[in-house]
């Protein structure tokens, strides 16, 4: 087997160029046409055949080994946010509004770089790889993997399993974090309309304040986490939108909430909608008023399998030594739709540190968000040596 360190630096040029040209041409989710044609030209040059228009814009090729074996999937997302970028790289956004706050532009560059390299070693391992490439990691409600796994992504030929990863700014360049279960939480969202009724300002006993009521559900909801999660679960109950009222002087008869429900165990998740709804009756029918309910489960959490954990720990070892590997004592309580591709098939996803200790750090999806790109080849070395590994069980 050629040394795998050093495939992956004859291809380094070509993987800052395909990060650069990624971060300046950001593309919203759903409007991702522009970098899936990008990602299709690159897999023709090198002689694969991508399949693209995948639910939505999604892309795949087939890496081919030598001989008959097993199918491994490695996934990028490649969508951006709406956000303004502010880090003044030479290569910043160039659509403005619109900016890779999120590091998808890296994920998109390694596997790039990771097919130049599988594809170099083609004749020097059996089975084949598939190249998922996914749009529209961002937008919960309707996400890129349910789409393409929808569209068949796991399938034809059946992949066995799938390896993601995903820059990470609170661990520096140089260090990878993985679990052995739960990376990331459940992401879920719930729209509540609290109904009142109109009055003068001066006459409040005529109305039925929504602003009121809708304050107390605030508050009465914050028991959620306090109260009816376990001290040991965790769980987030954030409000985000809070819109009632037309004018001083009027007693609202409407206010709409909007927030995120977000935890790491099934079983605690499954108790959110509940909980919350007999929050918001209680509280608003007590207080004389009406209300509309609605719950959305979003992102799932997502788990690593043991052994594709084990099998990752070890492809990191290989790649940096001991050193590399941090395994966090916590997961994260953010949201990550690769957890479609755990619900399906064992999967392994890790966090790669981004962050050059020297420089002020600025999280993800702000406007400041940078990623070392010292941490590519590292990412791009552990996703080949996970694959090749799978491969060769
Ligand atoms: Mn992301």
């Amino acid at each position: 087997m050629r040394d795998v360190h050093e495939v992956i630096n004859q291809y380094w040029d070509k993987v800052k160029e395909h990060r650069e040209w990624f971060h300046r041409h950001p593309e919203l989710s759903h409007e991702e046409a522009g970098t899936a044609a990008y990602i299709a030209k690159v897999l023709k040059e090198i002689g694969l055949e991508p399949k693209t228009n995948i639910g939505g814009y999604g892309v795949t090729a087939l890496i081919k080994g030598r001989g008959p074996g097993k199918c491994v999937g490695l996934r990028a997302d490649f969508d951006a946010l709406p956000v303004t970028e502010c880090t003044g790289l030479p290569y910043a956004s160039e659509n403005p509004g619109v900016m890779h706050a999120c590091g998808h532009d890296t994920h998109a560059a390694m596997l790039l770089g990771a097919a130049y390299v599988m594809n170099e070693l083609k004749d020097e391992f059996d089975g084949c790889v598939k190249l998922i490439f996914q749009p529209a990691e961002e937008d919960a409600a309707a996400c890129g993997s349910k789409a393409m796994i929808e569209d068949g992504v796991l399938e034809h030929p059946h992949v066995d399993a799938v390896f993601g990863q995903h820059v990470w700014p609170t661990m520096d360049v140089g260090k990878i974090g993985i679990r052995n279960g739960a990376m990331m939480a459940s992401s879920d969202r719930f729209f509540i309309t609290i109904h009142g009724k109109n009055a003068h300002g001066s006459q409040p006993d005529a109305g039925i304040d929504a602003i009121v009521i809708a304050s107390q559900v605030v508050t009465a909801l914050q028991s959620i986490v306090s109260r009816n999660v376990g001290p040991l679960d965790s769980a987030v109950v954030t409000i985000g939108v809070m819109r009632g009222g037309t004018r001083y002087n009027i007693i609202a008869d409407t206010v709409e909430l909007e927030g995120t429900c977000r935890n790491l165990n099934p079983e605690v998740r499954n108790k959110m909608p509940e909980r919350i709804e007999n929050i918001v009756k209680g509280v608003t029918e007590g207080m004389g008023g009406a209300y509309d309910f609605r719950y959305l489960r979003c992102y799932s959490p997502t788990v690593n399998d043991p052994k594709q954990f084990e099998l990752v720990c070890d492809a990191i070892k290989e790649t940096g030594g001991d050193d590399l590997l941090v395994i966090p004592e916590n997961s994260a309580l953010g949201g990550e739709d690769f957890s479609f591709y755990c619900e399906k098939r064992p999967c392994a996803f890790w966090w790669l540190g981004c962050h050059d200790p020297e420089k002020p750090f600025f999280p993800i999806h702000s406007g400041g968000f940078y990623a070392e790109e010292r941490a590519l080849p590292i990412g791009m070395e552990v996703m080949v040596r996970s694959a090749l590994k799978y491969l060769a069980q």
